[in-house]
């Protein structure tokens, strides 16, 4: 089989997002299933959705439009602000989108009106990560002019916490955001029916709040795919951390000495390895890279150790492990490698399970 692969277990996926959903449906909140690290992949969304997902939210158009000619059939979000420049492309791929530019929200109107079509608006609210979002004080005039152009309909409010700064959603971040709600239904006299508390890492608050106020949605990515939240990266009780899987075939299988020798100056990529021992030690060297995942992300079979890696090149020390050139070797990988991983040409994803089987 080809290496290096990204193996995908969609039945761990549709079992994440039903658990997450069944936590959370007792609390209001229902759950848009993000599928940015997988690049939009049709599969994953799928999963998602028989898990019991209401929709699916993408960072980029081309990843949503992959899932429109897939014929997934479901409310798409498209989940960063749209480029001007797009602004055509998301009209007619996306149902939805998270707004925070008045010119924009222009463009949006203008195109959908082109299209004869009702183009949603979720305005997103800076609370303190300093990623997108108005400032709350300007978020009642935002749905104002949301609410009078032609084409758009103003769905929601929503906010985004802990992805630039680490910003931890907590009861005082959500009832700001359910006061703005309510703050912005009176101003434009309609019920807003998207209140998007945030991602992965507003779990905790959710599900342990005594009051989630006016939130009753959260866009969940790497919680559903990786099992795991944000904050302090620590599993979550009663989810399969093991969705992904990378495999690498190995090139080559020698026992050399555990030190370089020679004068040394800076490696390729600026970073010594990580040889501390002495002797001689059984190197692997496997066909992957920094073109193909992100090495910090990596944890290797036990009893394997990463001594670094350069494009195309990772070099292992496989300590008591029979290894030869041809076989693989498996990889989990946290959300930064298995974004790299979903988006490197030479990586094949492989999904198995789920409807695909
Ligand atoms: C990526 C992203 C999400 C999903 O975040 P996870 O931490 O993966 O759950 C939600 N909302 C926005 C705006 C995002 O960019």
């Amino acid at each position: 089989m080809t290496a290096p692969r990204l193996e995908i277990d969609l039945d761990a996926i549709e079992h994440n997002t039903r658990i997450l959903v069944d936590r959370l449906a007792p609390r209001g909140i229902r759950v848009t299933g993000v599928s940015k690290a997988t690049l939009g992949s049709p599969g994953v969304a799928a999963a998602m959705l028989r898990g019991g997902a209401v929709g699916i939210g993408d960072s980029r158009v081309e990843n949503l439009a992959r899932l429109q000619d897939a014929g997934v059939a479901t409310p798409l979000t498209l989940i960063r602000s749209p480029m001007l420049s797009q602004v055509e492309h998301v009209v007619r791929t996306a149902h939805r989108s998270l707004e925070t530019e008045t010119v924009v929200l222009e463009a949006l109107s203008a195109a959908a009106a082109r299209w004869h079509i009702t183009h949603e608006v979720v305005l997103m609210v800076e609370l303190g990560d300093l990623r997108e979002g108005v400032d709350a004080a300007d978020v009642v005039e935002l749905a104002r002019s949301a609410s009078r152009l032609p084409g758009l309909e103003l769905a929601g409010l929503g906010t985004n916490l802990a992805c630039q700064s680490g910003v931890i959603p907590d009861q005082e971040k959500m009832d700001e955001l359910s006061r703005l709600a309510e703050r912005v239904e009176s101003a434009c006299g309609a019920r807003l029916s998207i209140v998007s508390g945030g991602n992965s890492a507003n779990l905790e608050w959710a599900l342990s709040t005594p009051d989630v106020g006016r939130v009753d949605e959260l866009r969940l990515g790497e919680s559903i795919l990786l099992g795991t939240e944000p904050l302090q990266r620590r599993p979550i009780d009663g989810l399969d951390t093991r969705a992904f899987t990378l495999v690498a075939e190995v090139i080559e299988a020698k026992v050399k000495p555990a030190q370089p020798w020679g004068g040394i100056a800076q490696a390729a990529f600026g970073e010594q390895d990580l040889r501390t021992g002495s002797g001689s030690i059984r190197q692997v060297i496997l066909a992957l890279g920094r073109q193909d995942v992100d090495p910090r992300g990596l944890t290797p079979p036990p009893g394997i150790g990463v001594l670094g890696m350069s494009s195309d090149h990772l070099v292992l020390d496989v300590g008591d492990h029979e290894v030869s050139v041809g076989d693989e070797l498996r990889f989990e990988l946290d959300y930064s490698a298995l974004v790299r991983a979903a988006t490197s040409p030479f990586v094949t994803a492989v999904e198995r399970g789920g409807s695909e089987a």
